[in-house]
């Protein structure tokens, strides 16, 4: 039986908002001994065949990977699927619908922006944008980095861009158990992505699990580029309380930008399931 040694299950390329072409997200993987990748882009799929074209015969196994976008209590929840099969109908049709929301959403972001005396950001950030159909917040945030209006993207965020700040416009994403059922049907794991970033009460984020788990669910991120070492243990006590297997995620998008390069978490607590235990 398999074992993986250093699985990373969360990045991005720039069919979604990440900086690298799916191919060289895979070879940046593999120069830093990544031996299990999931590529998961924003409700997209478009990388996939480039990326496992990229991982043939070499050390590394791809799997291929969703983020999904999703709304619950407010806030945006996203749940990654691993192993799925990216070529399944009724999960295509409904990451398609998503995407389509995001051009609406996108020009009532550059509307805020405006308002906030940040004008044609909205080009700004279609310029950035590889995928026409993907423009996330990231973009804007880069734009405006790029501009020389702020320092860097984090500051963009906390002035403009977090939730409950002008840019963060009111959107209805997927729910979450329709984004649970899409990945199971399309053969795959659903986790819930960095968990330690919601701004929930105890009771509200006691429900999402239980909807997540309800909805069948089976893992959560517990060691990943977006924790801090106290987050971590918090959500490793999680998984142990809920039964879930656990997750390492890098989130990454490109050099520079979040605090963890490809490979390069630390490794999970022993006493957990790791959900790659499913893949060997
Ligand atoms: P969207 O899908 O348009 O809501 O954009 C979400 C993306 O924005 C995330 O996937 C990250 O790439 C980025 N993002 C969200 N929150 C932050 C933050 N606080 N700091 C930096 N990037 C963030
Ligand atoms: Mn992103
Ligand atoms: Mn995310
Ligand atoms: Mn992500």
């Amino acid at each position: 039986m398999k074992s993986f040694h250093n699985p990373d299950l969360h990045c991005h390329s720039n069919r979604s908002d990440g900086h690298l072409a799916p191919a060289d997200v895979v070879a940046r993987a593999l120069a830093n001994g990544v031996d299990l990748l999931a590529l998961t882009d924003h409700d997209e799929v478009g990388g996939i065949d480039e990326a496992i074209a990229a991982a043939y015969g070499s050390k590394l196994r791809l799997l291929p990977g969703v983020e999904i976008s999703t709304s619950f209590a407010g806030e945006n929840i996203h749940i990654v699927g691993l192993a799925i099969d990216h070529r399944h109908r009724p999960l295509l049709d409904g990451l398609a619908r998503l995407r389509s929301g995001r051009a609406e959403r996108a020009e009532r972001i550059g509307a805020e922006l405006a308002r906030c005396g940040i004008p044609d950001a909205l080009a700004g950030a279609r310029r950035l944008a590889r995928n026409p159909e993907l423009l996330t917040r990231a973009h804007f945030a880069r734009h405006i980095v790029a501009c020389g209006l702020m320092p860097d993207i984090r500051t963009v965020f906390d002035h403009y861009l977090a939730t409950g700040k002008p840019g963060c416009v009111p959107h209805r994403w997927a729910e979450v158990e329709q984004a649970v059922s899409w990945i199971i049907d399309a053969g795959g794991v659903a986790v819930l992505a960095h968990p330690a970033r919601y701004r929930l009460s105890k009771a509200a984020f006691d429900e999402l699990l239980e909807r997540f788990q309800q909805g069948g669910g089976e893992a959560i991120e517990v060691v990943g580029g977006a924790h801090t070492e106290e987050e971590t243990r918090r959500i490793a006590q999680v998984a142990r309380r809920r039964g879930l297997m656990a997750s390492r995620a890098s989130d990454f998008h490109g050099l520079g930008e979040g605090p963890v390069d490809l490979g390069c978490c630390n490794p999970l607590p022993h006493d957990l399931v790791p959900v790659w235990s499913r893949f060997r």
